[in-house]
């Protein structure tokens, strides 16, 4: 049985101030967990103010990013330790934001990803196709070629430490929300992939989580479906009432 899992990517945005009051209302709302894990990725410079602010409940915090070197010059990056040292135990990866906007290919993706598991932190890897790349009837192969280029030289048991995101980009801030039936389909496909990659269990064990355009009155029918196990919420995530309705959705 796999826990649902609800997380908030706040992407560039809010305050100092707005960060740590967010993540304090959710605190506050959540109380000591349900039937869902609940983590709030806040940008990089915020980390620490809201771990803080999370500290001893039972919501995690996430970075959104992460470089896969120790340390170094590399000028404007954050290591995998850093992150850890103000309290964050997730990192996204591969966002589509990330891969689109800044150019991050499936090896930068897959660095990223054995410097995350190396450290222990618990990373949140997104795959997700263009709308011209569905539009072309090659969803499920855009999907298998991201999973299998961030995945390479992964053991089955470090999967079982993952998860991962399906986000079409399509959907992705948009309001078009992908329909909960094409949403189960590429999660189905996703474990088969995962099955034929690795085996059977581990496949079942790992939480597929579904973003974009989650909101309160979709995510009832989107979090219902078989394969999907939780969700990666960006707008909605930036007001506790909302996110929460999301994760009550879940759990
Ligand atoms: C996201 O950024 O991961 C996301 C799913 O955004 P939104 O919920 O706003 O579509």
């Amino acid at each position: 049985m796999r826990r649902p899992f609800v997380a908030g990517n706040w992407k560039m945005n809010l305050t100092r101030d707005e960060s740590t009051a967010l993540a304090s209302e959710i605190v506050s709302a959540v109380g000591s967990g349900g039937n869902c894990d609940v983590a709030v990725c806040p940008p990089n410079v915020y980390l620490h103010a809201v771990a803080e602010a999370t500290k001893g409940s039972s919501v995690g915090v996430g970075a959104q990013n992460v470089y896969h070197e120790v340390s170094g010059a590399f000028t404007g990056e954050t290591s995998t330790e850093m992150i850890k040292d103000v309290g964050a135990t997730y990192v996204i990866l591969g966002h589509s934001e990330r891969r689109n906007i800044l150019g991050e290919s499936n090896e930068d993706v897959n660095k990223k990803l054995h410097a995350v598991l190396a450290a222990g932190l618990t990373p949140i890897v997104c795959v997700g196709e263009l709308l011209e790349e569905r539009e072309a009837g090659r969803t499920i192969d855009v999907i298998k070629e991201q999973f299998t280029g961030s995945f390479a030289n992964i053991s089955a048991e470090q999967l079982g430490k993952c998860v991962i995101a399906y986000e079409p980009v399509w959907a992705i801030g948009t309001g078009k929300v992908a329909t909960p039936e094409q949403a189960e389909e590429v999660h189905a496909n996703l474990r088969s992939i995962m099955t034929e990659a690795f085996d059977a269990s581990t496949a079942e064990s790992v939480r597929i989580q579904y973003g974009g355009s989650v909101k309160p009155d979709n995510a009832a029918e989107l979090l219902g479906q078989p394969n999907i196990d939780g969700a990666l919420v960006g707008g909605a995530a930036l007001k506790a009432d909302s996110f929460v309705a999301i994760i009550k959705a879940a759990g």
